[in-house]
Protein backbone atom coordinates (compact mmCIF):
# COMPACT_ATOMS: atom_id res chain seq x y z
CA UNK A 1 0.00 0.00 0.00
CA UNK A 2 1.47 3.77 -0.98
CA UNK A 3 1.21 6.30 1.52
CA UNK A 4 0.57 10.08 1.28
CA UNK A 5 4.37 10.33 1.11
CA UNK A 6 4.75 7.86 -1.53
CA UNK A 7 6.77 5.51 0.68
CA UNK A 8 5.42 1.93 0.61
CA UNK A 9 4.78 0.01 3.89
CA UNK A 10 2.51 -2.83 5.79
CA UNK A 11 -0.75 -1.89 6.60
CA UNK A 12 -0.56 -2.09 10.63
CA UNK A 13 3.35 -1.67 10.63
CA UNK A 14 4.39 1.01 13.00
CA UNK A 15 7.12 2.32 10.75
CA UNK A 16 4.10 4.59 9.27
CA UNK A 17 3.60 6.41 12.52
CA UNK A 18 7.25 6.79 12.52
CA UNK A 19 7.84 8.75 10.49
CA UNK A 20 5.12 11.27 11.70
CA UNK A 21 6.26 13.31 14.34
CA UNK A 22 3.38 14.89 14.88
CA UNK A 23 1.43 11.67 15.64
CA UNK A 24 1.47 11.48 18.89
CA UNK A 25 -0.41 9.34 21.31
CA UNK A 26 -3.50 11.64 23.19
CA UNK A 27 -2.55 9.59 26.02
CA UNK A 28 0.99 10.66 26.01
CA UNK A 29 -0.40 14.31 25.88
CA UNK A 30 -2.64 14.25 28.76
CA UNK A 31 0.23 13.17 30.69
CA UNK A 32 2.63 15.56 29.95
CA UNK A 33 -0.11 18.26 30.41
CA UNK A 34 -1.13 17.07 33.53
CA UNK A 35 2.82 16.70 34.72
CA UNK A 36 2.80 20.52 33.42
CA UNK A 37 -0.88 21.61 35.12
CA UNK A 38 -2.01 23.06 31.96
CA UNK A 39 -5.17 22.01 30.66
CA UNK A 40 -5.38 19.71 26.71
CA UNK A 41 -7.24 22.20 24.52
CA UNK A 42 -8.57 19.52 21.53
CA UNK A 43 -11.21 20.66 18.72
CA UNK A 44 -13.58 18.96 17.19
CA UNK A 45 -14.24 18.87 13.23
CA UNK A 46 -16.74 17.33 11.63
CA UNK A 47 -15.76 15.89 7.08
CA UNK A 48 -17.22 19.02 4.86
CA UNK A 49 -19.65 17.60 2.52
CA UNK A 50 -18.39 19.21 -0.72
CA UNK A 51 -15.16 19.78 -2.33
CA UNK A 52 -15.64 23.67 -1.48
CA UNK A 53 -16.11 23.15 1.91
CA UNK A 54 -12.64 21.01 2.20
CA UNK A 55 -10.42 23.62 0.67
CA UNK A 56 -12.02 26.07 3.16
CA UNK A 57 -11.23 23.50 5.91
CA UNK A 58 -7.72 23.48 4.86
CA UNK A 59 -7.21 27.05 3.72
CA UNK A 60 -9.28 28.88 5.91
CA UNK A 61 -9.71 27.21 9.04
CA UNK A 62 -7.51 25.08 9.91
CA UNK A 63 -4.75 27.40 9.37
CA UNK A 64 -7.01 29.87 11.89
CA UNK A 65 -7.30 27.19 14.56
CA UNK A 66 -3.40 26.63 14.35
CA UNK A 67 -2.39 30.12 15.50
CA UNK A 68 -3.68 28.93 19.09
CA UNK A 69 -1.72 25.80 18.88
CA UNK A 70 -4.66 23.15 20.31
CA UNK A 71 -2.81 20.00 21.71
CA UNK A 72 -4.88 17.57 19.11
CA UNK A 73 -7.88 17.63 16.41
CA UNK A 74 -10.62 14.79 16.36
CA UNK A 75 -12.00 14.07 12.83
CA UNK A 76 -15.83 12.54 13.42
CA UNK A 77 -17.19 9.26 11.28
CA UNK A 78 -20.29 9.49 9.49
CA UNK A 79 -23.33 7.12 10.49
CA UNK A 80 -22.83 3.78 9.15
CA UNK A 81 -19.63 5.03 8.20
CA UNK A 82 -20.86 7.21 5.37
CA UNK A 83 -17.55 9.38 5.95
CA UNK A 84 -15.37 6.82 6.31
CA UNK A 85 -12.32 7.97 3.86
CA UNK A 86 -12.93 11.30 4.44
CA UNK A 87 -12.48 10.94 8.09
CA UNK A 88 -9.18 9.29 7.51
CA UNK A 89 -7.95 11.56 4.62
CA UNK A 90 -8.57 14.68 7.19
CA UNK A 91 -7.06 13.18 9.97
CA UNK A 92 -4.14 12.08 7.64
CA UNK A 93 -3.55 15.84 6.01
CA UNK A 94 -3.54 17.18 9.66
CA UNK A 95 -0.82 15.50 10.73
CA UNK A 96 1.33 15.39 7.36
CA UNK A 97 0.30 19.40 6.47
CA UNK A 98 -0.21 21.07 9.57
CA UNK A 99 2.33 18.78 12.10
CA UNK A 100 -0.79 18.55 14.49
CA UNK A 101 -1.79 15.58 15.71
CA UNK A 102 -5.15 13.88 14.92
CA UNK A 103 -7.68 11.51 16.07
CA UNK A 104 -10.08 10.14 13.88
CA UNK A 105 -13.37 8.77 15.51
CA UNK A 106 -15.48 5.21 14.61
CA UNK A 107 -18.20 3.67 15.37
CA UNK A 108 -19.05 0.28 14.95
CA UNK A 109 -23.19 -0.15 15.25
CA UNK A 110 -24.25 -2.75 12.04
CA UNK A 111 -20.75 -2.45 10.59
CA UNK A 112 -19.32 -6.04 9.63
CA UNK A 113 -16.32 -6.71 11.86
CA UNK A 114 -13.72 -7.21 8.54
CA UNK A 115 -14.74 -3.39 7.80
CA UNK A 116 -13.75 -2.13 11.11
CA UNK A 117 -10.04 -3.87 11.22
CA UNK A 118 -9.71 -2.62 7.61
CA UNK A 119 -10.27 0.82 9.12
CA UNK A 120 -7.93 0.44 11.60
CA UNK A 121 -5.20 -1.08 10.15
CA UNK A 122 -5.57 1.81 7.24
CA UNK A 123 -5.74 4.00 10.09
CA UNK A 124 -2.83 2.68 11.60
CA UNK A 125 -0.99 2.56 7.95
CA UNK A 126 -1.43 6.27 8.13
CA UNK A 127 -0.17 7.15 11.29
CA UNK A 128 -3.26 7.86 12.91
CA UNK A 129 -2.65 6.70 16.45
CA UNK A 130 -5.86 7.99 18.15
CA UNK A 131 -9.15 6.94 17.82
CA UNK A 132 -12.60 8.06 19.41
CA UNK A 133 -13.87 4.38 19.65
CA UNK A 134 -18.01 4.62 19.51
CA UNK A 135 -21.61 2.83 19.11
CA UNK A 136 -23.02 5.50 16.90
CA UNK A 137 -26.49 5.68 16.91
CA UNK A 138 -28.77 2.83 15.03
CA UNK A 139 -30.18 3.43 12.00
CA UNK A 140 -33.95 4.12 11.15
CA UNK A 141 -34.60 0.70 9.76
CA UNK A 142 -32.07 -1.34 11.60
CA UNK A 143 -31.45 -4.53 9.79
CA UNK A 144 -30.59 -7.20 12.75
CA UNK A 145 -29.20 -9.31 10.51
CA UNK A 146 -26.60 -6.89 10.03
CA UNK A 147 -26.41 -5.77 13.56
CA UNK A 148 -25.82 -9.31 14.41
CA UNK A 149 -23.12 -9.78 12.05
CA UNK A 150 -20.79 -7.08 12.97
CA UNK A 151 -20.78 -8.70 16.80
CA UNK A 152 -20.43 -5.10 17.94
CA UNK A 153 -23.84 -3.95 19.93
CA UNK A 154 -22.16 -1.50 22.38
CA UNK A 155 -18.95 0.98 22.26
CA UNK A 156 -17.02 -1.21 25.33
CA UNK A 157 -16.80 -4.28 22.64
CA UNK A 158 -15.62 -2.08 20.16
CA UNK A 159 -12.73 -0.32 22.98
CA UNK A 160 -11.72 -4.34 23.55
CA UNK A 161 -11.05 -5.08 20.14
CA UNK A 162 -8.76 -2.01 19.51
CA UNK A 163 -6.97 -2.74 22.31
CA UNK A 164 -6.34 -6.24 21.44
CA UNK A 165 -5.50 -4.97 17.95
CA UNK A 166 -2.86 -2.70 19.28
CA UNK A 167 -1.21 0.51 18.77
CA UNK A 168 -3.99 3.32 19.39
CA UNK A 169 -4.93 5.54 22.27
CA UNK A 170 -8.36 4.73 22.38
CA UNK A 171 -11.14 7.75 23.80
CA UNK A 172 -14.40 7.40 24.96
CA UNK A 173 -17.83 9.28 24.95
CA UNK A 174 -19.27 10.04 28.42
CA UNK A 175 -22.13 11.41 29.19
CA UNK A 176 -22.92 13.63 31.70
CA UNK A 177 -26.99 14.14 31.69
CA UNK A 178 -26.48 10.26 30.92
CA UNK A 179 -27.19 9.16 27.34
CA UNK A 180 -30.20 9.83 25.54
CA UNK A 181 -31.61 6.10 25.31
CA UNK A 182 -30.12 4.89 28.90
CA UNK A 183 -33.77 4.19 30.53
CA UNK A 184 -31.98 2.99 33.74
CA UNK A 185 -30.83 6.20 35.16
CA UNK A 186 -27.33 7.92 34.87
CA UNK A 187 -25.75 5.97 37.76
CA UNK A 188 -26.33 3.23 35.42
CA UNK A 189 -24.94 5.15 32.39
CA UNK A 190 -21.97 5.75 34.37
CA UNK A 191 -21.08 2.32 35.24
CA UNK A 192 -21.42 1.37 31.61
CA UNK A 193 -18.64 4.27 31.03
CA UNK A 194 -16.61 2.73 33.68
CA UNK A 195 -17.33 -0.58 31.64
CA UNK A 196 -15.65 1.27 28.68
CA UNK A 197 -12.54 2.80 30.71
CA UNK A 198 -11.98 -0.78 32.04
CA UNK A 199 -12.24 -2.24 28.45
CA UNK A 200 -8.98 0.10 27.50
CA UNK A 201 -10.34 3.41 26.99
CA UNK A 202 -7.19 6.20 27.88
CA UNK A 203 -9.64 9.47 27.94
CA UNK A 204 -13.35 10.52 27.74
CA UNK A 205 -14.71 13.17 26.24
CA UNK A 206 -18.07 14.13 27.17
CA UNK A 207 -21.16 15.27 25.02
CA UNK A 208 -22.21 18.98 25.06
CA UNK A 209 -24.12 20.58 28.34
CA UNK A 210 -24.78 23.65 29.53
CA UNK A 211 -24.58 23.37 33.33
CA UNK A 212 -21.47 22.59 34.45
CA UNK A 213 -23.42 20.90 37.92
CA UNK A 214 -24.00 18.38 35.53
CA UNK A 215 -20.23 17.69 34.81
CA UNK A 216 -19.52 17.94 38.02
CA UNK A 217 -21.82 15.38 39.43
CA UNK A 218 -20.72 13.08 36.25
CA UNK A 219 -16.83 13.73 37.48
CA UNK A 220 -16.62 12.95 40.96
CA UNK A 221 -19.16 9.74 40.84
CA UNK A 222 -16.77 8.07 38.51
CA UNK A 223 -13.99 9.94 40.22
CA UNK A 224 -14.77 9.16 43.85
CA UNK A 225 -17.21 6.14 43.31
CA UNK A 226 -15.80 4.26 40.67
CA UNK A 227 -11.93 4.90 41.15
CA UNK A 228 -11.64 6.26 37.46
CA UNK A 229 -8.11 7.27 37.04
CA UNK A 230 -8.15 8.79 33.40
CA UNK A 231 -8.82 12.18 32.14
CA UNK A 232 -12.84 13.12 31.98
CA UNK A 233 -13.01 15.90 29.08
CA UNK A 234 -15.96 18.34 28.81
CA UNK A 235 -17.20 18.28 25.82
CA UNK A 236 -17.73 22.48 25.38
CA UNK A 237 -20.20 23.75 22.02
CA UNK A 238 -19.90 27.38 21.44
CA UNK A 239 -23.64 28.19 20.54
CA UNK A 240 -23.86 29.63 17.03
CA UNK A 241 -27.52 30.20 16.08
CA UNK A 242 -30.40 30.00 18.06
CA UNK A 243 -32.35 27.11 16.53
CA UNK A 244 -29.54 24.90 15.65
CA UNK A 245 -28.56 24.59 19.02
CA UNK A 246 -32.33 23.75 19.93
CA UNK A 247 -31.99 21.04 17.09
CA UNK A 248 -28.74 19.50 18.21
CA UNK A 249 -30.03 19.68 22.17
CA UNK A 250 -33.40 18.00 20.77
CA UNK A 251 -30.94 15.32 19.01
CA UNK A 252 -28.45 14.13 21.83
CA UNK A 253 -30.74 14.69 24.51
CA UNK A 254 -28.84 17.56 26.17
CA UNK A 255 -30.89 20.15 28.02
CA UNK A 256 -30.54 23.95 27.22
CA UNK A 257 -31.76 25.31 30.52
CA UNK A 258 -34.89 27.57 30.52
CA UNK A 259 -33.27 30.79 31.13
CA UNK A 260 -30.23 30.59 28.69
CA UNK A 261 -33.13 29.83 26.16
CA UNK A 262 -35.00 32.19 26.89
CA UNK A 263 -31.60 34.79 26.81
CA UNK A 264 -30.62 33.05 22.98
CA UNK A 265 -34.85 34.04 22.29
CA UNK A 266 -34.65 37.49 22.82
CA UNK A 267 -31.74 37.98 20.67
CA UNK A 268 -34.48 37.16 17.59
CA UNK A 269 -32.82 37.39 13.93
CA UNK A 270 -29.98 39.04 15.25
CA UNK A 271 -27.50 36.01 14.48
CA UNK A 272 -24.45 37.87 15.13
CA UNK A 273 -25.58 38.91 18.71
CA UNK A 274 -26.16 35.26 19.22
CA UNK A 275 -23.11 34.03 18.23
CA UNK A 276 -21.08 36.90 20.28
CA UNK A 277 -23.36 35.69 23.34
CA UNK A 278 -22.74 32.21 22.60
CA UNK A 279 -18.68 32.68 22.79
CA UNK A 280 -19.22 34.52 25.54
CA UNK A 281 -21.24 31.67 27.85
CA UNK A 282 -19.02 29.35 26.42
CA UNK A 283 -15.97 31.20 27.64
CA UNK A 284 -17.29 31.80 31.07
CA UNK A 285 -18.28 27.91 31.10
CA UNK A 286 -15.07 27.04 29.85
CA UNK A 287 -13.39 29.05 32.79
CA UNK A 288 -15.63 27.21 35.39
CA UNK A 289 -14.97 24.01 34.44
CA UNK A 290 -11.42 24.26 34.50
CA UNK A 291 -11.34 26.40 37.82
CA UNK A 292 -13.29 22.88 38.63
CA UNK A 293 -10.20 20.83 37.97
CA UNK A 294 -11.27 19.76 34.55
CA UNK A 295 -8.46 17.91 32.56
CA UNK A 296 -9.03 20.25 29.38
CA UNK A 297 -11.46 21.12 27.31
CA UNK A 298 -13.12 19.52 24.30
CA UNK A 299 -14.76 22.11 21.55
CA UNK A 300 -16.65 21.29 19.31
CA UNK A 301 -15.98 23.49 17.11
CA UNK A 302 -18.88 22.69 13.96
CA UNK A 303 -15.19 23.98 11.18
CA UNK A 304 -15.66 27.31 13.00
CA UNK A 305 -12.77 28.75 14.23
CA UNK A 306 -13.82 32.34 15.77
CA UNK A 307 -15.39 31.05 18.60
CA UNK A 308 -12.76 28.23 19.26
CA UNK A 309 -9.67 30.64 18.89
CA UNK A 310 -11.71 33.38 20.85
CA UNK A 311 -12.39 31.09 24.17
CA UNK A 312 -8.78 30.04 23.86
CA UNK A 313 -7.28 33.25 23.65
CA UNK A 314 -9.82 34.82 26.51
CA UNK A 315 -8.40 31.88 28.69
CA UNK A 316 -4.92 32.56 28.04
CA UNK A 317 -4.48 28.78 26.54
CA UNK A 318 -2.53 29.40 23.23
CA UNK A 319 -0.55 26.66 23.05
C1 LIG B 1 -17.34 13.26 22.06
C2 LIG B 1 -18.36 12.56 21.18
C3 LIG B 1 -18.06 12.35 19.84
C4 LIG B 1 -18.97 11.67 19.01
N1 LIG B 1 -18.65 11.47 17.69
C5 LIG B 1 -19.50 10.79 16.89
C6 LIG B 1 -19.14 10.50 15.52
O1 LIG B 1 -18.06 10.87 15.04
N2 LIG B 1 -20.04 9.80 14.76
C7 LIG B 1 -21.24 9.38 15.26
O2 LIG B 1 -22.01 8.74 14.51
N3 LIG B 1 -21.60 9.61 16.54
C8 LIG B 1 -20.76 10.31 17.36
N4 LIG B 1 -21.11 10.55 18.68
C9 LIG B 1 -22.45 10.12 19.15
C10 LIG B 1 -22.49 8.66 19.65
O3 LIG B 1 -22.21 7.76 18.61
C11 LIG B 1 -23.92 8.41 20.18
O4 LIG B 1 -24.15 9.19 21.32
C12 LIG B 1 -24.30 6.95 20.42
O5 LIG B 1 -25.72 6.88 20.60
C13 LIG B 1 -23.69 6.36 21.67
O6 LIG B 1 -22.39 6.04 21.47
P1 LIG B 1 -21.50 5.41 22.66
O7 LIG B 1 -20.18 5.12 22.09
O8 LIG B 1 -21.58 6.24 23.89
O9 LIG B 1 -22.33 4.06 22.92
P2 LIG B 1 -22.31 2.97 24.09
O10 LIG B 1 -21.19 3.21 25.03
O11 LIG B 1 -22.38 1.65 23.42
O12 LIG B 1 -23.67 3.30 24.84
C14 LIG B 1 -24.88 3.39 24.09
C15 LIG B 1 -26.06 3.06 24.99
O13 LIG B 1 -26.00 1.69 25.38
C16 LIG B 1 -26.01 1.56 26.79
N5 LIG B 1 -25.09 0.45 27.13
C17 LIG B 1 -23.74 0.47 27.09
N6 LIG B 1 -23.24 -0.73 27.47
C18 LIG B 1 -24.33 -1.53 27.74
C19 LIG B 1 -24.49 -2.87 28.19
N7 LIG B 1 -23.42 -3.65 28.43
N8 LIG B 1 -25.75 -3.35 28.36
C20 LIG B 1 -26.83 -2.57 28.12
N9 LIG B 1 -26.74 -1.29 27.71
C21 LIG B 1 -25.51 -0.78 27.52
C22 LIG B 1 -25.54 2.90 27.34
O14 LIG B 1 -26.06 3.16 28.64
C23 LIG B 1 -26.13 3.86 26.30
O15 LIG B 1 -27.46 4.14 26.57
C24 LIG B 1 -20.23 11.23 19.53
C25 LIG B 1 -20.53 11.46 20.89
C26 LIG B 1 -19.62 12.11 21.72
C27 LIG B 1 -19.96 12.37 23.16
Amino acid sequence: MTSATGRRSDPGSADAAAVLPAARLVRDIYAEARRAGRPVVSIELFPPRTREGLVNLFERTLPAMQAIRPHFYSVTYGAGGSTRDKTLDIADRIQRELHATAMAHLTCISTPRPEIERYLLEARERGIRNILALRGDPPQNVDELAELESGFEYSYQLVTFIRQLGGFSIGTAGFPESHVACTEGKHVDWQRLKAKIDAGADFVLTQLFFDNDDYFAFRDYLVDTLGVRVPLTPGVLPILGTQQIKRFTALCGATLPPPLRAKLERFGDDAEAVADFGIEFATRQCEALLAGGAPGLHVYSLNRARAVTSIVDSLGLRG
